[in-house]
């Protein structure tokens, strides 16, 4: 069985369990996981009997290219209404969307569209699947992380005072793309001197000076899978404060990699975390979760907070990256992508963690 008609099978068995006929896919991402199709716009139909990939005209040929085991139309008509023109949801009573993708808008091209049927709003179908990494996700991952390791270790060669966060933001981007990234994962983050207290400080046009910590936040994708890397680094010196702060983050985020493993709950893992930055006294100041699921999304299950109800499964890759912020002073993050297994885990980014002094 091809990849694809394997994730299909299995998306099927969680159809049959929810009494679904078919499953209606909106969210490009998922579409790409179900049958390779990596154009921008899409819709998909799995039902019991087929799969169809509908896309418009301009990507035949792409299409054509890319899927294999699903019958594709390819329409300049609205997706939705050729669903219903080319009969995809024939014999099926109920039919599951992905509730969290699909607009109220579609929805009522949907229903008037499809009279008689049940449109069944459902979450987490594709993301179950998602969770457990097959060998060729984990090798496009390790290919995306090698980049944004290689990439750090060159970019701070270039950081020093008076550069601005922008310009090295663009040096990020570029770097990636020439060592063989297919996009960013995500606009890079460099956050330097009180800016680090901002946890997704974009690139500003602030100038690096001599005493800022820098945290760099970055990633880039290989055939669609993503790597996102952390690392907070020094300029010319830096203060008792600075050392403490890292050293509390560094140990928290030690402290959770040596525990993590699957099965376990993902709020406990948080927990290991945050029980290190409360006992050195900036408890408040690590004010987001640990970490989320990493793959097709930048972001995806599981989630690692205090909150989580996820558990933690064997074969997932998840960020480690605790963090201490503090307004008007700047911040502090790690962050690493780690492979968890039955009894521990991997950890796949591999640039360096000591407090580097450049
Ligand atoms: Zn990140
Ligand atoms: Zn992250």
């Amino acid at each position: 069985m091809s990849t694809f008609a394997n994730r299909v099978a299995r998306l099927r068995t969680l159809l049959a369990e929810q009494r679904l006929d078919a499953f209606i896919v909106t969210s490009l991402t998922h579409l790409r996981y179900l049958t390779g199709f990596t154009g921008t716009n899409g819709l998909g139909v799995v039902s019991r009997r087929d799969v169809f990939l509908l896309t418009d005209s301009r990507y035949r040929a792409q299409a054509a290219q890319e899927v294999r085991s699903a019958r594709r139309i390819c329409t300049q008509r609205p997706l939705l209404e050729a669903m219903a023109e080319h009969h995809c949801l024939a014999y099926c009573k109920r039919a599951g969307f992905e509730s969290h993708v699909l607009t109220f808008q579609q929805y009522r091209v949907l229903r008037k569209s499809f009279p008689g049927k049940l449109f069944v709003p459902t979450s987490g179908f594709v993301e179950k699947l998602l969770l457990v990494k097959e060998p060729a996700e984990l090798a496009a991952m390790r290919a995306a992380m090698r980049i944004s390791d290689r990439v750090f270790g060159e970019i701070v060669t270039l950081l020093r005072p008076g550069i601005r966060e922008k310009d090295v933001a663009a040096e990020i981007t570029y770097r990636q793309h020439l060592s063989g990234a297919d996009s960013d994962a995500f606009d890079p983050i460099v956050a330097s001197g009180d800016r680090g207290s901002l946890p997704h400080g974009r690139a500003s046009n602030r100038i690096l000076r001599r005493g800022d910590l820098v945290t760099l936040d970055f990633g880039c994708t290989v055939r669609g899978y993503h790597s996102d890397l952390t690392r907070t680094v020094a300029l010319g010196r830096v203060t008792r404060r600075g050392r403490e702060v890292y050293r509390l983050v560094y140990e928290a985020q030690q402290a959770a990699i040596a525990a993590a493993r699957g099965g376990m709950r993902a709020s406990e893992l948080d927990a290991v975390a945050r029980r290190v930055i409360t006992d050195g006294g900036y408890g408040p100041a690590f004010s987001h979760s640990l970490g989320h699921g990493l793959g097709l999304h930048n972001h995806e299950r599981p989630r690692i907070s205090s909150l989580s109800t996820d558990t933690l499964t064997a074969g997932s890759v998840i960020t480690v990256e605790p963090g201490i912020y503090i307004p008007g002073w700047g911040g502090v993050r790690i962050e690493d992508d780690v492979l968890l297994t039955p009894t521990g885990n991997t950890v796949l980014t591999t640039a360096p963690k000591h407090l580097m002094v450049l």
